[in-house]
């Protein structure tokens, strides 16, 4: 099933055509209408009629998180704040967070965008959809909410948390389709073999809807065996829209992104040099419906491919890889980058431990340590010395061949690594650097 076939299936000189109209009147709109885009056109000498193709968008700045910091609450907006009916902001820890609006257009258009997403992990009118991202000022569950109403199906707006109330109202209300982060859809399942519920006897569940964080194929795997789902990915962050920028068709292979919405490259993030298809690099969006808060050139930090190949399932929308990290998440330990799913990968592959883990760094004298704590499961732990050993040993050796430099592994007693009910803490850097 395709929610919007005319547009995600429209071949692809036809979508060129609508993605140069739409590009050339959002940097027309923006240029006239928000004075730090005029600006930065000024100091780069590009005017809006500059842009004659798809190519010229090179031509045009960037913006980072850093702008919609600096332009905090309201200065990024194009239009009056009268014509704007909700905002969204991110949950920065320190300082002040960033802001994003949309107006009634926007809401309707990324209920539609959302639509499409819950359509693809195969949800219809019969479906009951339960949504454990947090509602609120993060665009998770209101993203998620009314994407799900505009689809048909049966919303159960539950938000983050109280694990064993999810667990009921899932069996009760015979829910089909989970939306939540990937490390609590897992720790939900944990916690049903732990209440005695029979997953695939007692619970509807068939597809799952994951996002908000990194994660990788072989938690992927384990998800789909431990709650018999299909697991999907998911991907988005507010200053373009909030989920549904792009998600994963049944083919998994890859996510399709809503390229007549949002215009998709991939650069070098140390030269800002646009890459081909096929090569590895970091996200860069620019909106080009967008009315509240267009944006231009947004550098994601999150690192992925795109994938121009046409998919099995006849959307003609290019493909990003799964974020396999973030520029910032990236620790440079020893000056080797490594990326918390890295480690998460191998943990699932050995399948000995369970996939809860936190990668300690501390720095002593001139030398970076890496320490992992691994959970390793109750039987694991009341066995024989000599087994844990053996564990410990393999899972240094293999993590020195994934990463490429040593770590110590320090395997504790199962819970002893806090859960999160929304993005999981994978990282303490006790470096000072
Ligand atoms: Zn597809």
């Amino acid at each position: 099933m395709i929610w919007d076939k005319e547009h995600e299936c429209m071949p692809r000189p036809e979508l060129e055509q609508l993605q140069l109209a739409r590009l050339q009147e959002t940097v027309q709109r923006v240029y006239d209408n928000v004075p730090f885009y005029r600006e930065a056109f000024d100091n780069k000498g590009i005017r809006p009629g500059d842009i004659k193709s798809l190519e010229d968008l090179r031509l045009l700045p960037f913006t980072i998180k850093q702008d919609l910091r600096d332009n905090y609450p309201f200065d990024l907006f194009a239009v009056p704040q009268e014509d704007i009916v909700r905002l969204h902001a991110s949950s920065g820890t320190t300082g002040k967070p960033t802001v994003v609006g949309y107006t009634k257009n926007d809401i309707d258009n990324w209920a539609d965008l959302m639509a499409r997403a819950l359509t693809m992990a195969g949800a219809t009118k019969k479906d009951v959809v339960q949504i454990a991202y947090g509602y609120g000022l993060f665009t998770g569950g209101l993203g998620f909410h009314y994407g799900t109403e505009r689809s048909g199906a049966t919303v159960v707006p539950i938000s983050g948390g109280n694990t064993k109330r999810q667990l009921m109202l899932m069996e009760d209300f015979g829910t089909s389709v989970l939306c939540c982060t990937p490390s609590y859809a897992l720790f939900l399942g944990e916690a049903a073999i732990e209440m005695g519920i029979d997953i695939k006897k007692q619970l509807k569940l068939k597809a799952g809807i994951f996002g908000a964080e990194p994660w990788s194929h072989n938690m992927r795997l384990e998800l789909e065996k431990k709650l018999g789902i299909k697991a999907l990915d998911i991907y988005g962050l507010s200053e373009i829209m909030g989920p549904g920028v792009a998600c994963e068709c049944f083919e998994q292979n890859g996510l399709h992104i809503n390229e007549d919405f949002f215009l998709p490259e991939i650069i070098n993030p140390e030269t800002g040099e646009p890459l081909p298809y096929g090569e590895k690099g970091e996200l860069v969006f620019t909106t080009i419906s967008k009315e509240g808060i267009p944006v231009i050139r947004y550098r994601t930090r999150d690192i992925s491919v795109l994938h121009a190949e046409v998919c099995e399932c006849g959307r003609t929308m290019v493909r990003m890889e799964r974020v396999t990290g973030r520029t910032d998440d990236m620790l440079i330990i020893r000056g080797v980058n490594v990326f918390p799913s890295q480690i998460e990968s191998v943990l699932l592959e050995i399948g000995e431990t369970e996939p809860h883990y936190l990668l300690v760094v501390d720095r002593q004298g001139n030398v970076d340590d890496l320490e992992i704590w691994v959970e390793v499961s109750e039987k694991m732990f009341s066995d024989e010395v000599k087994k844990l050993e053996h564990l410990e040993k393999k899972l240094r050796r293999e993590i020195a061949s994934i990463l490429g430099i040593s770590a110590k592994i320090k395997l504790v007693e199962p819970k002893t690594i806090p859960r999160s009910e929304g993005k999981a803490k994978r990282v303490v850097d006790k470096r000072e650097l």
